[in-house]
């Protein structure tokens, strides 16, 4: 059985405040109290897994044990198919110390190059762990994927991150090009949240 969240009082386990303000908006229609880890001073813990579930579950572990109250984590990145999931979990890690994407998504388009050029398969996916973890350490855990393909160069300046080179499936402009409410409404973040509010706040 999923366990339902029947609290008042929620902590978001990033210190990141545009996570925090969407997590705020997406959960809008809930009575609930939503407080961002940072106004606990809880550390942001390490990402040390291997699997972008068991990353959002140890930082919604972490933040549940440090603040006594159920916390809600996420861990998301784009996955290429070519690449054997690479960036993967390791999606922000190679943007570099300086969080350049344009070098990151250069990097994602070598190492495609390097497989095999421009006859390489192209498919890729968004992916979203959502985890909700209370402070007896039980979480509930969701994924949220958007499949779609790589295209380059980079185009539009809409999204952030790997934006510009993804076009999901059924389009043909990038993430970075596309109306952003049409992209929360199509995303992997979107379908983790489905999910989560469908098998825990009802
Ligand atoms: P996280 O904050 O550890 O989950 O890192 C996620 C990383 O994955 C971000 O820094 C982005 O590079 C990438 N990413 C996740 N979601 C998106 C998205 O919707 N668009 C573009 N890039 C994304």
């Amino acid at each position: 059985m999923t366990r339902q969240f029947s609290g008042d009082k929620l902590v978001i386990a990033s210190h990141n405040p545009g996570k925090v303000i969407e997590i705020r908006d997406l959960l809008g229609n809930f009575d609930i109290e939503i407080i961002s880890a940072a106004d606990f001073g809880l550390p942001e813990p390490e990402e040390t897994s291997l699997t972008f579930n068991e990353n959002a579950e140890l930082k919604a572990r972490a933040a549940a044990l440090g603040s006594h109250l159920p916390a809600l984590a996420d861990d998301s990145g784009l996955s290429v198919a070519a690449l054997d999931g690479d960036p993967g979990i390791y999606s922000a890690r190679w943007a570099g110390p300086d969080k350049d994407f344009a070098l990151a998504m250069k990097r994602v388009m070598d190492a495609l190059s390097n497989k095999g050029g421009n006859n390489m398969d192209k498919g890729a996916k968004f992916v979203c762990a959502l985890s909700l973890c209370w402070p007896d350490g039980h979480c509930e855990t969701f994924e949220g994927v958007v499949q779609g393909k790589l295209q380059f160069p980079p185009r539009g300046d809409k999204g952030f991150g790997y934006d510009p080179i993804f076009v999901a499936n059924g389009y043909t402009s990038t993430f970075a090009e596309i109306d952003p409410a049409e992209k929360h409404r199509i995303s992997h973040r979107a379908d983790a949240f489905h999910q989560l509010v469908e098998m825990c706040f009802n």
